[in-house]
């Protein structure tokens, strides 16, 4: 039998999604070598329409890794929000209730792009198409990764594993019952989404609470709105025809100023589920799970990219402490610094969740506690200051997480 093909690297990474990019990019510039395998091609990748809202940190981590320069000239920067109900808008100073804070509408599929373009200028190894992928050994000193590449049986031996493979990924299930402990909520409702070519009919995004429902108003580019509204987890794409979809949207938006939604042709269309999910502790042996493999967030917060960002800031800066120094120390404390930020972006986006849906069962009672609650944030100015520190993303040394 064949011998397998060997590509030794340090880390071996599982997953070119915004995690693993950023963390073989990271790595390379603290001069650690990493190999990405990744199941889908380049195409794939760089064409999955997911998030759009970068925090602050995000921005600045970028922007000092080299990869910003896009982002800088064709992101769009927002100092605000608009929440929406009892048919008015109110609008959330992110800037001054932060102290000069913003977000910036940048979609992840570019953020995905520079990050290819970045490996591929000093030619580090990406692989794409693999299949039948196992990883190994990570129990003990000798991990590796095992698959198929174009027909041929490849291995990384490596010093680490890295699990950025999302949720549905292989490196989660691979670490052995009874180590991780599962944490779960599952929402009784879900988002449709569209891109729709029009004008955004708002500069800044408009979270709007309607008793039939929440919708979201954001865009992707000056031209292209992006809309959500709230609906069954399970929906039915094919009875929702684009002038049914125009028409609830226009509903949830109405305001007694005559706010309207701009209209356009509609060329992407899907359902997303909304739950919350957290496997503890974010390690096994010499494997560590970052982004979508360890957590997941309902988009409502924005934190599920910025949250995989985070992860790999940390354990790219243990690493590179473990390859300087020797000793495992940081790498022993990965866990637990990035869970005290996913528990964090738990909490902010179950609250926003819960804020601004409508629940099954739902009513007069909960509609009115919404409403008043919604009333506090946009009225009483440390309300809003605590959705707007959440919203545009805590900073990256919270007590415990000081590098
Ligand atoms: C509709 C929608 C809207 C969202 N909006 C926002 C938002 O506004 N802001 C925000 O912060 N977040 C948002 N999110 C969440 C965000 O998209 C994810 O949190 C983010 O993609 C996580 O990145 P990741 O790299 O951890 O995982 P992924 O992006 O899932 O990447 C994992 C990669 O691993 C690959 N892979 C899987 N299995 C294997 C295998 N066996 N071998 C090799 N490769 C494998 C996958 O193909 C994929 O490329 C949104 C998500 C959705 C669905």
């Amino acid at each position: 039998m064949a011998l397998p093909k060997t590509i030794r690297a340090q880390v071996g990474i599982v997953g070119a999604g915004p995690a693993g990019l950023l963390l073989a990019h990271l790595l390379h510039l603290e001069g650690v070598e990493s190999v990405v395998i990744e199941a889908q091609s380049r195409k794939h990748v760089e064409e999955r329409v997911r998030a759009g809202v970068l925090e602050q940190g995000t921005v600045d981590l970028l922007n000092a890794a080299g990869v910003g320069e896009r982002m800088r000239r064709e992101g769009l920067v927002h100092y605000g929000i608009e929440l929406c109900f009892d048919r008015r808008g109110h609008r959330i100073d992110l800037h001054s209730l932060t102290g000069g804070r913003a977000i910036t509408v940048y979609a992840q599929h570019e953020v995905v792009k520079d990050l290819f373009q970045a490996r591929m200028s000093y030619g580090g190894p990406i692989l794409f198409e693999v299949e039948s992928v196992r990883i190994e050994g990570f129990d003990g000193d000798a991990p590796r990764i095992r698959f198929r590449s174009y027909g041929d049986e490849c291995e990384i031996p490596c010093d680490y594993i890295a699990g950025c493979d999302g949720f549905h990924g292989v490196c989660r299930p691979s670490i052995p019952s009874g180590i991780l402990r599962f944490y779960e909520k599952t929402y009784p409702f879900g988002w449709l989404g569209i891109l729709a070519e029009a004008k955004p009919a708002s500069d800044e995004l408009i979270y709007a609470n309607h008793e039939d429902g929440f919708a979201l108003l954001s865009m992707r580019t000056p031209r292209i709105s992006r809309l959500y509204l709230q609906c069954r987890p399970d929906e039915d794409l094919s009875e929702w025809p684009d002038p049914r979809i125009w028409e609830e949207l226009q509903r949830r938006f109405e305001t007694v100023d005559g706010f309207r939604l701009n209209e356009g042709p509609v060329f992407q269309k899907g359902v997303t589920a909304m739950r919350s999910f957290v496997a503890e502790p974010m390690q096994c042996g010499r494997l560590f799970l970052a982004g979508d493999a360890a957590h997941i967030v309902p988009p409502t917060g924005a934190k599920g990219l910025n949250l995989a960002v985070a992860d790999v800031r940390m354990l790219a800066h243990a690493l590179a402490c473990r390859y300087r120094t020797g000793t495992e120390q940081m790498l022993n404390r990965y866990s637990e610094i990035c869970l005290r930020r996913v528990w964090r972006a738990q909490h902010f986006s179950w609250w926003m969740t819960s804020m601004l849906h409508r629940f099954e069962g739902c009513d007069g009672f909960d509609h009115r506690r919404q409403l008043a609650e919604l009333n506090q944030v946009t009225s009483l100015r440390a309300a809003a200051v605590v959705l707007a520190e959440n919203y545009t993303g805590l900073p990256f040394d919270l007590p415990g997480e000081r590098l």
